[in-house]
């Protein structure tokens, strides 16, 4: 039987930082384990033949306002400073997303859009975000454009990604994307923004690259829990899986990704375009814009979202509503009672984590109970 001081589950982000805050700290021996064939979980990226780096899992966009966060990635690598400026489909017309003052006159006539450009700024004031859902409750004068931009923009993006409408799922997730008054066109406004230079796998790579870090890829922790006699245990897998579906299974939904070489310069205005309305699928992805790579050809990525089945596809989102997070909350109280075990990462907390807040709970994780 192998005999490992700390045996982490899962070399994504969570687990990567894990094992270099461990051998880095307090110079422990760690084994990460990944039952993928390849390290970075959902944000791994490789070269393409034309060169392209492709982000296998969907578009990934760092972005972040904690300064610790990204300085502790920035030991690791360089950056792109890039800034997502996608487009949605509507009427027919590639618009500005989020929705923005740019969006208005985009979408509408002039004086159609200067009126509401004036009722919004009058009511809320210049560069300040709304969610949809809170703009549609407002019984006011502004119900139209409420009920347009709920319509084209929210609708049926919402059913396609997580089959329910934006008034059955958290409110936090359409909040995500707010209507923004404002003419900055970036999907984000955070201070520190951008792509790995040299990708995230290098950046995973680099952070894992430490002596005292083995890691196993193609290993599922199923089939070797019982060939390894580790002290202490991380994992940020589904934190259902690991206790059998104690209690149910916790719900998820997951993507298919239609990978697709064209032969062409660009496909697209812009590296992310979505589709609200009349596709099947949410999003399009063109993956050369994220490192400005030139080639005469180009690589898209079709989003198609769809149910988690086990067995069948993948964990890729959480769904976070107030059944889910119960049934969440009995699998944590249940994983308090091991000693020695402990669960993280967007699947072990079952967390609609961004790449930051993953990165940040990792290092205050690792702080507070690990140190
Ligand atoms: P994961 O990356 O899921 O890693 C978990 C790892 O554990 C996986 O490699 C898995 O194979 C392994 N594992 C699971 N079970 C087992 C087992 N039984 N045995 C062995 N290994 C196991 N964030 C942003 O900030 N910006 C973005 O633009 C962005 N875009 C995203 C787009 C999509 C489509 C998705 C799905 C996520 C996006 N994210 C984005 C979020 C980002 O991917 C996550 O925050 C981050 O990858 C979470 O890292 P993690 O290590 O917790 O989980
Ligand atoms: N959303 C939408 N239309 C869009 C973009 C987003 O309805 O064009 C909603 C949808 O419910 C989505 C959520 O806002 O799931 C969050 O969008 P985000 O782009 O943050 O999702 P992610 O990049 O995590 O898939």
């Amino acid at each position: 039987m192998k005999k490992i001081k700390n045996l982490i589950v899962g070399a994504g982000l969570s687990g990567a930082i894990l094992a270099e805050r461990i051998a880095d700290e307090k110079k422990e021996n760690i084994l990460v384990i990944d039952k993928r064939n390849h390290i970075g979980g959902n944000c791994f990226d490789y070269l393409d033949k034309n060169g392209i780096l492709i982000h296998k899992y969907g578009p990934h966009v760092f972005h972040t306002n904690f300064e610790e966060v990204w300085n502790y990635l920035s030991k690791f690598t360089k950056w792109n400073y890039f800034f997502l400026k996608p487009r949605a489909l509507i009427d027919g017309i590639k618009a500005t997303l989020p929705f923005n003052l740019n969006t208005l006159y985009q979408v509408f006539p002039k004086s159609m859009a200067e009126n509401f450009e004036k009722k919004l700024i009058e009511k809320f004031g210049y560069n300040v975000k709304i969610p949809i859902l809170e703009l549609k409750r407002k019984d006011d004068d502004l119900k139209f454009l409420a009920n347009y931009i709920y319509e084209n923009v929210f609708l049926n993006y919402t059913k396609k990604q997580w089959g329910l409408k934006p008034e059955e799922i958290d409110e936090n997730v359409t909040a995500r994307v707010p209507i923004y008054i404002s003419r900055d066109d970036r999907y984000f406004q955070d201070k520190y923004q951008g792509i790995p230079l040299n990708g995230y796998t290098k950046m995973v790579e680099n952070i894992l690259n430490n002596s005292l870090i083995e890691i196993s890829l193609n290993t599922d922790f199923r089939d070797v829990k019982n060939e390894i006699d580790y002290e202490k245990l991380f994992f940020t897998g589904a934190i259902d899986e690991f206790f059998d579906y104690e209690f149910g299974e916790l719900p998820y939904r997951s993507l298919n990704f239609d990978i697709q070489e064209k032969e062409v310069e660009y496909y697209q205005e812009t590296a992310v375009i979505n589709y609200p309305n009349n596709y099947d699928f949410t999003r399009i992805c063109e993956h050369k814009y994220f490192l400005n790579q030139k080639s005469n050809k180009t690589v898209i990525s079709i989003e198609y979202s769809e149910k988690f089945v086990l067995g069948e596809n993948e964990r890729y989102y959480p769904i976070e509503n107030p059944k889910n997070k119960n049934l969440y909350e009995k699998y944590l109280k249940y994983s308090k009672s091991l000693k020695n075990v402990y669960f993280l990462g967007r699947l072990g907390d079952y967390k609609y984590y961004n790449m930051d807040l993953t990165v940040d709970r990792a290092l205050n994780f690792f702080e507070n109970q690990i140190k």
